[in-house]
């Protein structure tokens, strides 16, 4: 990106969750978390194909009790990416899921109980090459902490996590990495500024309970954003009380805004108003649903009109700009015929994809040249 904003990424450990390496110089990976009834195999292994499908890199199962656990081996054999359970309290459960080959673990050493436990379970996941996340956040603090400082606050969740950390490293494990997330946006940026400064572990960064698609999305995109745009962050999960495939949407559109990570096809479009020569609105939409599978990082500009419309096209691979009585179509930057709207969505849908079969063909050839 020629005008970036970023600053240069915190240099942290890289590590594994399957094939996904997270950390040092690796892309930004986007998580997220199934919400099926992990008991209910089907539905989950069909949720984990979605999110597969949305682009997710990673994605969290919960692992609540012995039936959701027996239920993995199966989920595993059937899920495209890597997974990683969820663990809270029972060092058991944890055992269960490395047992039956996740591919990380989240839990906090601190709330397993006593260290006989936590070792078994590191003991485990070292031997199985698992990473674990360390997943502080604002609303459970651990008592003491909660009693010294008054009220949750970055500073206590830094020292929440530095415990953590601190069990891990006594046992010689280091395929950690952490997350301080809370619900509001100030104390989890300072809360990982601090943590930044403290440790080289990579970074799961989110905002807890966000809230719906709308509000949550803003809310991630701030809090996230400020962070990542500071180089801090090696792993996203936006939450939403939304679809998880909206999660993994939102987050790509987090990297995407940032220059960070391109995926799938960014629609740049203009505001509207009373010169519009077709519905941007609905164009955008019909657009954003029929090219929801492209993976392949494609810009096009749909503008309403001649006063923003060969400007933005020229910068964008595909355009449409809208003219009367008939709109303009620009292909990298270069007039490209013209198009009656009732066949601007198809005419746009066949030309993306198109262009994303070229850009799979092109990258094939690369990998057998290479
Ligand atoms: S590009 Fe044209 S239609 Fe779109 S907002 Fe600007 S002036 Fe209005």
């Amino acid at each position: 990106m020629r005008d970036s904003i970023l600053k240069p990424r915190r240099r942290t450990r890289a590590l594994r969750v399957g094939d996904v390496i997270i950390g040092g110089d690796a892309p930004v990976a986007v998580q997220s978390m199934t919400n099926t009834p992990t008991t209910d195999i089907d539905a989950t292994v069909a949720q984990l194909a979605r999110l597969a499908r949305a682009g997710a890199d990673v994605v969290r199962v919960s692992v609540p009790d012995p039936d959701s656990a027996a239920a993995l081996p199966e989920i595993l054999r059937q899920s495209e990416v890597p997974v990683i359970a969820d663990i809270h309290f029972s060092y058991k459960m944890a055992l269960a899921a490395l047992e039956a080959g996740v591919h990380g673990l989240r839990l906090n050493p601190g709330n397993i109980g006593e260290r006989k436990r936590v070792e078994t379970v590191v003991t485990a996941a070292r031997e199985r090459g698992v990473s674990i996340r360390i997943g502080v956040n604002a609303g459970s603090l651990e008592k003491p902490l909660l009693e010294r400082y008054g009220e949750p606050c970055a500073d206590a969740m830094v020292e929440s996590a530095l415990g953590h950390i601190r069990i891990l490293e006594d046992m010689d494990f280091h395929d950690i990495k952490v997350s301080l997330k809370a619900s509001n946006i100030p104390m989890t940026v300072a809360a990982y500024r601090k943590l930044a400064t403290r440790v080289d572990y990579p970074f799961h960064l989110g905002i807890t309970e966000a809230g719906g698609p709308f509000a949550g999305g803003i809310k991630s995109a701030i809090g996230l954003g400020l962070l990542l745009a500071e180089g801090i962050g090696d792993t996203i999960r936006v939450s939403l009380a939304a679809e998880p495939e909206e999660e993994v949407r939102t987050g790509f559109e987090i990297l995407k805004a940032l220059g960070l990570r391109h995926r799938g096809v960014n629609i740049i479009a203009c505001p509207t108003c009373a010169r519009q020569k077709f519905d941007v609105i609905k164009t955008v939409a019909m657009l954003e649903e029929r090219l929801a599978h492209i993976h392949e990082p494609i810009d096009v500009a749909v503008i309403g009109c001649v006063v923003n419309g060969p400007g933005e096209a020229r910068e964008a691979e595909l355009g449409v700009t809208g003219g009367y009585p008939v709109h303009l179509m620009y292909r990298d930057g270069e007039p490209d015929g013209k198009v009656r709207a009732e066949e601007l969505v198809d005419r746009l849908v066949r030309e993306v994809e198109a262009r994303a079969a070229a850009m799979r063909e092109q990258r094939k050839q690369r990998k057998q040249d290479d």
